[in-house]
């Protein structure tokens, strides 16, 4: 498989609320996506940054709030419709979209790929489907950023169909085999959003593990350092997000060579994004 990380846009916030002892500068957190080449079964993207739909979507209150917290920069050359068609690749090659949890930064261009089929544990999308206004809101979520025809081009993760990781990935003892090749397995970081998961995948011999926002920086993983207690307020569930980032200092302690990669670290996707090179 082919892997290559990019970044649809950024928001700023400051460094203090994403890491206990942070400094209070605005830094810069890249909405990352991922392209997956798999050589029988088609391209895949692990979520897909920011679109113009975002600031469409946050246009009036409450929504708008988004925009004050965390003001976002997002050139046309950065969307992964763009960045893609630098590679030759058309919106309707993408055959799929995986998607780690449903917060604006991480779907807001699913409307771009017409043809995909959306890939998701099943309790991430239950707990936001029928969400609308402040409800929606304390969610992070804006219904506005679903495709319409999205249930039809949807296939859920088959929770019941689980299977027991190997010791390679221990702390984490299940997963789901998501094209049924192991070529790409997911496992639930619970804490940050319902249903949020990373993915393992494999390029040659090099090992990804994608595991979208259970950290913002991935000092966090390694100093096992939640955010500010504010941000509390904005995880589904702040004793479930510290026993997945628990579990994410303990695998990346014992697994040193993995690519263990945050969505939202400017200094490790800094490693892969030329372009985001300070
Ligand atoms: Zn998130």
């Amino acid at each position: 498989m082919n892997i290559k990380i990019f970044n649809a846009g950024y928001c700023t916030c400051p460094e203090h609320l994403a890491i206990q002892n942070g400094r209070w500068k605005n830094i810069r957190f890249p909405a990352m996506f991922a392209l997956l080449e798999h050589p029988q079964l088609g391209r895949l993207l692990f979520d897909t940054g920011y679109s113009h739909r975002f600031f469409e979507e946050t246009k009036s209150f409450p929504n708008r709030v988004y925009r004050w917290l965390t003001p976002v920069t997002l050139r046309e050359e950065d969307l992964a419709i763009h960045q893609l068609a630098s590679m030759g690749i058309k919106p309707n090659d993408v055959d799929y979209v995986l998607i780690s949890h449903f917060h604006a930064d991480h779907i807001a261009a699913l409307n771009d790929f017409k043809k995909a089929r959306y890939i998701f544990l099943p309790q991430a999308y239950e707990k936001v489907r029928s969400s609308h206004g402040l409800n929606a809101f304390s969610k992070a979520f804006l219904p506005g950023l679903i495709p319409n025809d999205f249930d039809e081009r949807s296939v859920p993760i088959k929770i019941q169909q689980s299977i027991l990781l190997d010791g390679e990935y221990a702390p984490f003892k299940t997963g789901y085999d998501l094209l049924g090749d192991q070529s790409i397995i997911a496992v639930e970081l619970p804490g940050h959003a319902f249903g949020q998961m990373g993915i393992f995948a494999r390029q040659s011999n090099d090992l990804f593990f994608f595991v979208a926002d259970a950290t913002w920086l991935k000092r966090g993983i390694i100093q096992n350092s939640p955010p500010h207690k504010i941000a509390n307020l904005l995880f589904s569930d702040p004793a479930e997000y510290k026993n997945t980032l628990g579990k994410l200092h303990d695998y990346q302690n014992n697994h040193s060579s993995v690519h263990v990669i945050p969505s939202h670290c400017e200094e490790t996707l800094a490693q892969y994004i030329p372009s985001l090179s300070l």
